[in-house]
């Protein structure tokens, strides 16, 4: 059985759900499709994701949403309608939206968290009303119904194990069955989603659990680029990604597939191939174990923006015994994750995302720090990026990083940070956050012209 996720673009509207209709009944192996809610119809159009978060907001400060939720439902209606179903479906999506806007807020991530899963569980529903009326045998299946449980952290949940062995009787449903990505259930039976964009993240686990033989990922692309070709037009388009290599792209700035997909998938060794709605012949990228065609050393290059740097020296820090711990237990009693902590003789650096230090955080770390641990130096600096130059080949091939600083340095881009990690597939630098575009085409330049 192939696992197959259609993205936000890809039922976007009737005209894209009847070509998802199509690539899902060609193949009589496409039994379990994901979906999104509907995207983006053109450059300036709204997600309704991101219409049903501004109705939630709405609802949280003033009580009612009344135009808000009749802009959802509209969007729903106009697929709807163009597909020619008639008026059941779209009531019933209306009377589910309303029945999550009921009733006083007693927990705000719960209500986001309702509202957002919508786009997803009513995408769900209307797919599969739209194939019964073609005559398919299809349904809908509800997460909780299928065991698909997640950490009760709202907006950033993470699946429990216990998921895996539940969804395996999706196996036992007869015809299509169409999964609403993007949220699950808490043990509390609270509605929960994943980060933005996690749809990728559901397909991914229905994919392990089930034991498919593929996990299809349908976009709006042929194939994935070795840089984003926004910033570098005409990049290379790459046919095969190793797990690894794509696990790292997508952790600095590849948007194509969710940075968290990977692992279910990875740990059952299912090959992920991200292919093309809008052109579905095209072979697409394949993300595989181990791959067999040659990338040569580089396999792309990657960036984003949002990173800040915490920098702490003090003379002698080497021969003191649990500093780093110490560090690193502070930003813990803060409820900081880390993301690296490059280091030297008399000072670490320890590279944060941005949007997790509020100012308060911020001046209790460096206090705390400055205090408890008696540095000589501490800052937090802001607007960092993060870019990587990442590929299998690296690993056997000399002079690589003074191919990258050499590249960056003749378009005066000033290295703030170099990591190699120990995996040797990738290489990253920390540069100024208005660097980051011209620290992507200068290595794109150097690895790939
Ligand atoms: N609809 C959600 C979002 O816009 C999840 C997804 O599309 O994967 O983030």
């Amino acid at each position: 059985m192939k696992v197959c996720k259609f993205g936000g673009t890809s039922l976007a509207s009737a005209e894209q759900i009847k070509k998802v209709c199509e690539i899902v009944t060609s193949d009589s192996d496409r039994q379990l499709v994901v979906v999104s809610a509907p995207g983006k119809r053109s450059k300036d159009d709204i997600k309704v994701t991101d219409l049903l978060i501004s109705c939630a907001e709405k609802y949280i400060k003033t009580g009612a949403a009344v135009d808000e939720m009749k802009a959802v439902v509209a969007r729903f209606d106009d697929i709807a309608r163009e597909l020619g179903l008639d008026g059941t479906i779209t009531e019933v999506i209306a009377a589910d939206i309303k029945s999550r806007l009921s009733g006083p807020v007693t927990h705000e991530g719960k209500l986001m968290d309702s509202l957002k899963a919508a786009g997803e569980d009513n995408s769900a529903k209307l797919f599969a009303a739209y194939l019964k009326s073609k005559g398919f045998e299809a349904q809908y299946i509800n997460p909780k119904d299928a065991g698909l449980f997640l950490s009760d952290e709202f907006g950033n949940a993470r699946v429990l194990s216990e998921s895996f062995e539940n969804l395996k009787s999706l196996n036992d449903i007869p015809g299509i069955k169409i999964f609403p990505g993007f949220f699950g259930y808490s043990k509390h039976g609270d509605v929960v989603t994943f980060p933005r964009g996690g749809s990728d993240i559901t397909g991914s686990i229905i994919a392990a659990a089930i034991g498919a033989e593929v996990y299809e990922n349908f976009t709006d692309v042929d194939s994935v680029f070795a840089a984003n070709p926004n910033i570098v037009p005409g990049a290379k388009a790459i046919k095969e990604f190793s797990y690894r290599e794509m696990r790292e792209l997508s952790y600095a700035g590849f948007s194509v597939l969710h940075e968290e997909t990977l692992e279910p998938v990875y740990r059952k060794g299912i090959p992920v191939c991200i292919k093309n709605t809008n052109n579905p012949k095209a072979r697409g990228t394949m993300i595989v174990k181990e791959r067999t065609s040659d990338n040569g050393i580089i396999a792309g290059i990657a960036g984003d923006i949002g990173f800040s740097i915490l920098y702490i020296s003090k003379y002698m820090m080497n021969r003191e015994v649990g500093f780093g711990r110490k560090v690193l237990q502070i930003l813990e009693e803060q409820g900081l994750s880390y993301e690296h902590v490059p280091s030297g003789i008399d000072n670490m650096s320890v590279v944060l995302r941005s949007k997790e230090l509020s100012d308060e955080k911020e001046k209790n770390v460096i206090n705390r720090i400055r205090q408890e641990l008696v540095v000589d130096d501490i800052e937090i600096v802001p607007n960092l990026a993060l870019v990587m130059v990442v590929g299998e080949g690296m690993r056997h091939t000399v002079g690589l990083s003074a191919r990258a600083t050499n590249a960056l340095s003749k378009e005066k881009v000033n290295i703030e940070m170099i990591n190699q990690g120990s995996s040797e597939v990738s290489m990253m630098f920390g540069v100024r956050a208005s660097d980051c575009e011209t620290a992507i085409k200068a290595l794109y330049k150097e690895f790939f012209s």
